[in-house]
């Protein structure tokens, strides 16, 4: 007899006892913040991801912020993004004064369709001066590989640079020139990691920009220890009484040592965890296949996620909310699909177009949306996470089979 489930949560830190004393060892060294680990952490990450350069940072959101200022993006740009992210992504465009320009998605894979970019980047959406377009924005959502190839033969040919928000994809790989690469090699210019507990390592908070390019890479270093000229690393070492300056306007966007003593703990984990969760997608793709309309999510053929989260569309005839309760009350949790940021509040306001002046979209409702729209609707995400038992997962199929038919 297996014992009876009370509660199966969707997500779950994987840490222990090596995070524990990993903590411990930067707390008892008497350097706590940006120090040595920090240092380490950053080494460790771009040998991992096969960059030249990695940065820490206090989470995926500064990242992002850096990344665009980096390229360039400055107030009353436009960036082509997608709507369908967590909401960070967009925002982070509006901290440079700059609006998002959102482009609808794919409904198999839940990014950005390549398809619809070219169509927004041109000099015609409101004025008929020179482009406006800065960049662009792309989410590798829930650690499913965007179809880069397509997405920078645009870019290319309109000389754009292309930032990539990898925050849930640490450990996810794309076929490049006959090999698989990590996704952060990066692919495109930048890469911008987040090291938050929903993702498939943490440090708590924490996030990682990757670069190939050595001048963004010191820019990123100088920012986020508010423009000052001198590291407190060197100041700190030095023979010489050294009087820092500070040549540009800063942030304190900090990692501290204490998170990347824990980061690099996790990542020596990383391949374990990856390895896992492909297992456990995998498992769900075979027992939830003969569920009549429900749509599961796809791979294609040059990808590999790390499933950091699993999606399901739900049958026709389902209220989303409901099953969600169904599953909620059995002792499974679930979330809605991944929200639209152009739907919220927050952006009501003229903070974003979708690219169209004839589009006679609501704001909450947009025409050249909706397929993000449906995916917020009628998707739901089940639990995954390294420690789930087979009884649990059995038992979440069960639910969810259950749910589909009230
Ligand atoms: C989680 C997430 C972010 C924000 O990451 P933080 O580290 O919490 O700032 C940004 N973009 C996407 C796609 C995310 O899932």
């Amino acid at each position: 007899m297996s014992e009876k489930i009370h509660y199966v949560p969707i997500a779950k830190p994987c840490m222990g006892e090596p995070e524990a004393e990993a903590a411990s060892r930067a707390i008892m060294s008497g350097w706590v913040t940006q120090g040595p680990e920090v240092a380490a952490f950053e080494q460790e990450f771009a040998a991992y991801v096969g960059a030249n350069y990695a940065c820490a940072v206090s989470n995926c959101t500064t990242a992002l912020h850096l990344a665009l200022l980096a390229v360039g993006v400055q107030p009353g740009d436009e960036v082509i993004t997608v709507s369908h992210s967590y909401i960070a992504t967009a925002n982070s465009i509006r901290y440079c004064g700059a609006i998002p320009v959102f482009v609808d998605i794919e409904p198999q894979t839940y990014n950005i369709n390549p398809l619809l970019i070219a169509d927004v980047i041109s000099d015609s959406l409101r004025d008929s001066s020179a482009s406006r377009t800065r960049a662009i924005l792309i989410v590798h959502q829930m650690g499913m590989p965007c179809d880069l190839k397509a997405i920078l033969d645009v870019a290319h040919q309109h000389n754009l640079p292309v930032i990539e928000d990898a925050a849930c994809a640490i450990g996810s790989e794309i076929l490049w020139n006959g090999e698989w690469e990590k996704i952060g090699k990066p692919h495109g210019d930048i890469a911008c990691f987040s090291f938050h507990p929903r993702k498939v390592i943490t440090t708590g908070d924490g996030g990682m920009l990757t670069t190939n390019n050595p001048e963004w890479d010191k820019q990123f270093r100088l920012w986020r220890q508010h423009g000052m000229s001198v590291p407190d690393t060197v100041r700190h070492g030095a023979k010489q009484v050294i009087f820092e300056s500070y040549p540009m306007l800063g942030y304190n966007y900090r990692m501290t040592d204490i998170q990347a003593a824990v980061g690099r703990e996790q990542l020596k984990r990383l391949s374990e965890i990856t390895e896992r969760r492909r297992y456990l997608a995998q498992q769900y793709q075979q027992m939830l296949a003969d569920v009549p309309g429900l749509k599961l999510p796809t791979e294609p053929d040059w990808a590999k996620s790390n499933w950091q989260s699993y999606c399901v569309r739900l049958p026709e005839k389902c209220d989303q909310r409901q099953v969600m309760q169904v599953m909620l009350d059995a002792g499974v949790a679930t979330r809605r699909g991944i929200m639209c940021a152009h739907r919220e509040p927050a952006y009501q306001i003229e903070a974003w177009l979708c690219g169209s002046r004839e589009c006679q979209c609501e704001k909450a409702n947009c025409d050249r949306l909706c397929e993000s729209e449906q995916a917020q609707d009628r998707t739901i995400l089940l639990p995954l996470f390294h420690q789930m038992t087979q009884h649990e997962q059995d038992y979440v199929v069960k639910v969810l089979k259950m749910a589909c038919q009230v």
